[in-house]
């Protein structure tokens, strides 16, 4: 029995998913919460149904990772820590240095932390648990998947900003993207559910979650992508403003009389979106529940759709024309009202919603008319899945 386990470590968090594979069998998943706090939360639900949950302390990385392997012992979920054979380990900043998921060796765990320049709170993180992994479990081999590497294929337009270039010469600055592991793994699946090779496509994938990112790909690559140098680009989201004008800051800071810039990107990252619009929650539910008593609830709804709707007719520009939409993650899969709302908008580019199709929840579904020349494809993301995957394909 051979398992892979697929791991997602934020700053104080934990997330996991333990694969039989080659079957790619979901066997146990979990979480660990508030890592570093008091009172950290220890989550596991395995066995089709069964669930297992602890408080208690842990102080870092370290002991959460040992936590963990221990607990799947006692449970019985493995026998032994020899059958994890694959670890496959979410990173958020590849750089312009990992085009594609990569084995981790020494050389790599140095350019994960290096680059940790791009993602502070998270690939020191990542890199601790993978260290953590390596002294555990010293067989299994690791795996390091980016969320940055679908979109290493974007050209030099799309990726360039209109400033200085010796400041992408110098600094690399430029535009990396995000939630490149969903986007690939959406787009693979859009391929099979339309019959038609992934390489003769042109998708545009939605991921709408609390983040949210929408690509243009083009023969199964990314050509540009709503994210930017950091998820703090593109669209409208949760808590993030997604694109505004630069000069803003300084304006608002003085008005604010913050002196510490950080202070002002916090607010964007932290504050405004859904949340800083309706001032009500930054969970699209909460909105849609008021939305027909409560303006600025309704204006925050309005803002998401004509973000996402401005940014799909930017991408058919971008690959002149669209074969499918595709909706992903909780709003995407989940939100029948605002997957309705997007698209009627833009019909003019052939796409109609079947409003029975439509009217579902967290399925593969193709939720367009029959004769819709651009299709709408409802497809639940699996990033966990996704690197399980490139943990068989590179072991
Ligand atoms: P994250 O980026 O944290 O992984 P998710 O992909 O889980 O986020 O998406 C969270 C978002 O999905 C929240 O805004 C939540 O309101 C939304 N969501 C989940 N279920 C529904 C639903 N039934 N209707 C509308 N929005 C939903």
């Amino acid at each position: 029995m051979t398992k892979t386990i697929a791991i997602n470590a934020g700053s104080s968090s934990l997330k996991w998913q333990l694969f039989e594979m080659p079957e790619e069998e979901v066997i146990a998943q979990g979480i660990v919460e508030r890592i570093g706090l008091k009172d950290s939360i220890f989550t596991i639900k395995y066995d089709s149904g069964k669930k297992y949950n602890k408080v208690l302390d842990i102080p870092d990385h370290e002991s959460a990772v040992n936590d963990l392997l221990e607990q799947l012992l006692r449970l019985n979920i493995i026998a032994s820590y020899d059958e994890i054979t694959g670890a496959g380990h979410r990173i958020v900043a590849g750089g312009e240095y990992f085009k594609e998921s990569a084995l981790v060796d020494e050389e790599a765990l140095r350019k994960v932390e290096e680059l940790g320049d791009f993602a502070p709170l998270h690939n020191p993180a990542e890199a601790t648990v993978i260290r953590v992994f390596q002294k555990v479990l010293p067989k299994t081999t690791n795996v390091v998947v980016f969320d940055t590497s679908f979109h290493a294929t974007m050209p030099k337009k799309n990726y360039l900003y209109s400033i200085p270039f010796e400041y992408y010469e110098k600094y690399r600055a430029r535009k990396y993207g995000a939630h490149g592991t969903s986007h690939r793994y959406v787009s693979e699946r859009a391929a099979d559910m339309l019959g038609k090779p992934l390489a003769e496509l042109k998708l545009i994938t939605c991921h709408l979650g609390n983040g949210a990112s929408i690509t243009a790909v083009q023969g199964g690559k990314s050509v540009d992508t709503s994210m930017g140098f950091t998820p703090l680009a593109g669209v409208t989201m949760g808590t993030r403003s997604g694109d505004i004008d630069a000069s803003l800051l300084p304006y608002l800071m003085k008005k604010l009389n913050l002196t510490d810039i950080k202070e002002m990107v916090d607010i964007l990252n932290k504050k405004s979106g859904l949340l800083g619009i309706s001032g009500i929650s930054s969970d699209m539910r909460d909105l849609l529940d008021v939305e027909s008593t409560n303006e600025m609830a309704a204006t925050a709804i309005e803002i998401f759709v004509n973000r996402i709707q401005k940014y799909i007719a930017g991408y058919v520009a971008v690959m002149n024309g669209c074969d499918a939409i595709v909706f992903t993650a909780g709003i995407g899969e989940n939100s029948v009202p605002i997957r309705e709302k997007i698209i009627e908008g833009i019909t003019w580019f052939g796409c109609k919603i079947d409003s029975e199709k439509n009217n579902v929840h967290g399925q593969e579904r193709i939720i367009s008319t029959d004769d819709s020349t651009m299709k709408v494809l409802l497809i639940p993301t699996n990033e966990e899945l996704m690197i399980a995957r490139d943990v068989e394909r590179l072991k």
